[in-house]
């Protein structure tokens, strides 16, 4: 009866229905999927989930996005996305969904919350949100193979994209009690890239002056956030160091089936599990629903349905708490009772109207709204526009070259004498490393050379297109080449090791 009282009170909070997007994903989705909707519907959420066909089916029926064309429309009507994992190929084939998804709807903002629960659980205490970029750095997924031995993939880090993400991290953790906030970069070797991180979080402070900041090399902080996850709060990082980041402490907290995340943009946010579609379990009953129910609740929270949110959790804690587990998270205590995925479901539905006893009440993570992370990162693309100088000052020529024993003084010999403008040869280097002029007869080359060429001053695109013309009448294979500017008097480039 007091269930009843308390469900009906909370949830009836908001009178709209909750109109979403559902999609079952591959794998284990389906089974997770069941599970989650089960208890939604049990907690009385008034809601309508609206079903969308992506992943291996709609690949299969050739939209090689693994959206079809019927899923395009409804996303580009609809704020909210609840999504199970879907297969993506590993090594070829089709283009990762997900990130297409991300990038598509802007969904830049990344929030990945992860708790632990040691006394019950194990493992040591952790309340810790994961900021993560997630449209841009090597997901960006721009790769090409240049010569027989050298592939490549860019990293693009742009100053707006950077902007958005670090100004959403600053507000989250300002929101929060601790409010902490830890940036984690590698910006002692990519000083250009991973530097724009840096140096835009310590413009962001004077903003946020209640927010206390730190700054860690991302291997040692993951390695900290491994060992001693209490020391952190609020985690902001690039792209691919949040992804590994955020299944890092989702392990570590009992297992990575337990962590939810929120994908945010303008016109829609997503809200999905933090692991993948398990291919391994699928189909065996045993998935863990934990971290798509997490995802759920953050998106019951988000739209406005916070209490709804708090019951369902507080339930799923109680059902934590009596020993419920499934395989992923059990420990061979005596006490546990090891489901599948919808006993577990069961337990939790059960428990509606519960408060855990031992466990903290849940508390749904605030996720404040994109729009004046996306407004500042615009005002500060536009002053940068104005105050920023920008002029040509030499180009780096890649070529793909294999003769003379890869000799690199044979290499720049030849190249010196090939550029008889104001361009002239500063170095020549094989994989990132300076090899000409006074190489390292020790240094292991590829068949792949970065040539450097300047001016003392700025140099026309004409110039620069002279002296490729030189090089190409030469018999040259140039497979790529990046102009050299400078910004506001400082060269824009990061210089060769040892140059
Ligand atoms: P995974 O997260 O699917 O699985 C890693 C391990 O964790 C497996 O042993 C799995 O059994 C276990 N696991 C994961 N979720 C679990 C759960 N809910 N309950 C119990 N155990 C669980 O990672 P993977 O094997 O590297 O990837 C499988 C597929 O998922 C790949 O195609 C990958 O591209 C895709 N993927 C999708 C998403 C997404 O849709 N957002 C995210 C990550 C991976």
């Amino acid at each position: 009866m007091i269930q009843q009282e308390e469900k009906s009170g909370v949830v009836g909070n908001s009178d709209q229905e909750l109109e979403f997007l559902l999609s079952q994903g591959d794998g284990i989705g389906p089974e997770i999927t069941a599970a989650v909707g089960q208890i939604l519907d049990a907690a009385g959420v008034r809601m309508r989930a609206i079903p969308v066909e992506m992943g291996e089916k709609s690949y299969l029926a050739g939209h090689t996005s693994g959206i079809s064309p019927e899923a395009w429309e409804l996303l580009r009507h609809h704020r909210l996305l609840l999504k199970a994992p879907i297969t993506t190929p590993r090594g070829g084939g089709y283009k990762s969904l997900n990130v297409t998804l991300r990038k598509a709807f802007g969904l830049f903002a990344n929030v990945r919350p992860v708790k632990s629960f040691p006394t019950i659980l194990g493992g040591k205490p952790m309340d810790v949100v994961i900021v993560r970029e997630n449209e841009e750095d090597t997901y960006a997924g721009i790769e090409h193979r240049q010569t027989h031995e050298v592939t490549q993939c860019l990293k693009l880090i742009t100053t707006p994209g950077t902007d958005r993400i670090l100004h959403y991290a600053f507000r989250l953790a300002e929101a929060r009690q601790r409010r902490e906030l830890t940036l984690m970069v590698k910006d002692n070797i990519m000083k250009i890239t991973d530097g724009v991180f840096s140096s835009r979080f310590e413009s962001l402070k004077a903003d946020f002056p209640s927010v206390k900041t730190r700054s860690m090399i991302i291997d040692i902080g993951t390695a900290k956030l491994a060992v001693r996850p209490q020391d952190f709060d609020v985690v902001v990082a690039p792209n691919l160091y949040g992804d590994i980041l955020s299944d890092v402490a989702a392990e570590v907290s009992g297992s990575v089936g337990l962590a939810g995340s929120a994908n945010l943009g303008v016109t829609l946010a997503m809200f999905e599990a933090v692991h993948g579609s398990a291919p391994d379990i699928a189909g065996k009953g045993v998935a863990n629903p934990s971290g798509l129910l997490q995802a759920a609740l953050m998106m019951l929270a988000y739209a406005g349905r916070r209490e709804a949110a708090t019951l369902i959790e507080n339930a799923w804690l109680c059902a934590l708490e009596d020993g419920y587990r499934t395989a992923d998270i059990a420990s061979g205590k005596e006490k546990e009772i090891v489901v599948g995925t919808d006993a577990f479901a069961r337990a939790v539905i059960e428990r509606l109207g519960r408060r855990p006893k031992e466990l903290a009440e849940a508390h749904a993570v605030e996720l404040p709204s994109v729009e004046p992370s996306l407004q500042y990162a615009a005002l500060k693309a536009a002053e940068s526009k104005t105050n920023t100088s920008k002029e040509l000052h030499g180009i780096d020529i890649f070529l793909h070259w294999d003769e003379a024993g890869r000799d690199p003084n044979v290499l720049g010999e030849k190249l010196m004498q090939l550029a008889q403008g104001r361009l002239a040869l500063r170095m020549i280097s094989n994989r990132g490393v300076k090899v000409f002029p006074h190489g390292n007869s020790a240094t292991v080359v590829a068949d792949h050379w970065r040539c450097r060429f300047v001016a003392d001053n700025a140099v026309t695109h004409a110039e620069i297109l002279e002296l490729m013309g030189h090089l190409v009448k030469a018999g040259f294979d140039i497979i790529k080449t990046e102009n050299l500017y400078w910004f506001n008097g400082k060269p824009g480039y990061s210089l060769g090791q040892g140059e």
